[in-house]
């Protein structure tokens, strides 16, 4: 016995190799891809998965995400979303902050059988006041934007933290203007990282943040509907995306409860204007639509018409990248062993975006599984699945409903 775990007969797509051909997979007791060839017998493995009719892909990475489950009251359970959205890592997106970022690691982070990494919010609170009912912006009080703690915490939790989050707007950050992301900037400056910035409803305005943005920042919400729109009315593109985009910003979608608008993307899509990254916002105010997860969000986009190696480049090594982490996001040998199996699957589907808009398809992703360092977790749901699917918000359920049905029941 050679291999531990082997994935036979599926089409692997990997974008960053630009290898798409019928090929085996085999996983060594390291975690780490051993090989990848057209055969490989099926007596060299401790465990074979027959990946036929499939694509087996570097598992997907969620690059903004809210998995503070049960310290934010955004959070949702990661370990519940993985499998069924082809994730094996979920990018926290600044639900911590350097106050209780700890207990996110402790608690959430160690305990998770998914891959967990995250940016620390600028405020040191995290996103603290988040609800249907609640909605106090973790921005708008500046005393709570400390850049020496976020600098602390970025060094203390190294071995997580892939970058420094602000969320600026009318909604994160009151009045505060553009001086939280001016704080932000300073933090990721000092502590040699990325920022990832959100707008909302101006001010600040997208003119305002976005010349900020370094090369290897990311914009956030890039596709989000009027007001702060990186389009015209007439849905010509804004100016200064595509300076951003020529400065090497990173344009990342965050779907979340109201930030993607089918006809900004068509129009962005039209001019050339793809999305570096495909990430769902995914919270607990979304996961039950608009967003859902991070596959819906990528349905969403080969609907729109993105190629199929452009989208799950999206959400595999473009991620990756932005997070400075070159062993994952990729299929190649010697890398960490983290695969999405997944399938186009035909039927009549219909997309909803964050203004209400939809948008019918005849395929959509669907999750076979997942491995995670070499350990297959099948999605178990995937038989259960319609091929008539409206994915629209259900709008009538209360907080409770949510919270129960999706963290009433054991992990496994
Ligand atoms: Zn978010």
């Amino acid at each position: 016995m050679q291999f531990d775990l082997l994935l036979k007969g599926g089409r692997l797509i990997d974008p960053s190799s630009g290898l798409d051909a019928q090929r085996d997979v085999a996983i060594a007791d390291d975690g780490r891809i051993a090989a990848i060839d057209a055969d490989i017998p099926f007596d060299r493995a401790g465990r074979v998965i027959d990946a036929t009719g499939s694509i087996v892909a570097p598992g997907l990475i969620d690059l903004h995400s809210h998995v503070y489950w049960g310290g934010t009251s955004l959070g949702v359970d990661a370990d519940r979303l993985a499998a069924k959205s082809g994730t094996t890592t979920f990018i926290d997106a600044g639900s911590a902050g350097a106050g209780n970022f700890l207990g996110f690691r402790r608690h959430v982070i160690e305990r998770s059988k998914v891959r967990i990494l995250a940016y620390v919010n600028i405020s040191f609170a995290g996103i603290f006041g988040f609800s249907q009912t609640v909605s106090v912006g973790e921005c708008s009080d500046l005393g709570l934007c400390n850049p020496r703690e976020v600098v602390a915490a970025a060094r203390e939790h190294r071995e997580v933290v892939v970058g420094v989050k602000v969320r600026s707007g009318r909604h994160a950050g009151g009045t505060s203007g553009i001086a939280p992301v001016d704080l932000a900037l300073e933090a990721a400056d000092q502590a040699g990282l990325a920022l990832m910035a959100h707008i909302d409803e101006p001010p600040p305005g997208r003119s305002e943040v976005l010349p900020r943005l370094r090369k290897g920042d990311v914009l956030t919400h890039c596709f989000r509907p009027f007001p702060n729109a990186p389009v015209f009315a007439s849905g010509a593109v804004r100016p200064d995306m595509r300076l951003a985009r020529e400065r090497g910003v990173i344009f990342d979608i965050g779907h979340g409860m109201g930030s993607f608008d089918f006809a900004v993307a068509k129009a962005m899509l039209s001019e050339g204007l793809a999305p570096d990254v495909i990430s769902s916002d995914v919270h607990l105010y979304c996961v039950d639509g608009p967003a859902f997860d991070i596959l819906v969000c990528m349905s969403k986009l080969l609907a729109l018409g993105m190629p199929l190696v452009e989208v799950l480049r999206a959400a595999t090594q473009r991620p990756a990248e932005a997070i400075a982490r070159p062993d994952l996001g990729k299929l190649t040998v010697g890398a960490v062993g983290d695969i999405a199996v997944l399938r186009l699957r035909p039927g009549r589907f219909t997309f909803v975006d964050a203004v209400g808009a939809s948008l019918v398809a005849e395929q959509r992703l669907v999750s076979d599984g997942i491995v995670i360092g070499g350990t297959w977790w099948p999605n178990e749901a995937v038989d259960d699945l319609s091929d008539t699917e409206r994915f629209e918000a259900h709008g009538h359920e209360t907080h409770v409903d949510v919270v129960s049905r999706h963290f009433g029941h054991s992990h496994d």
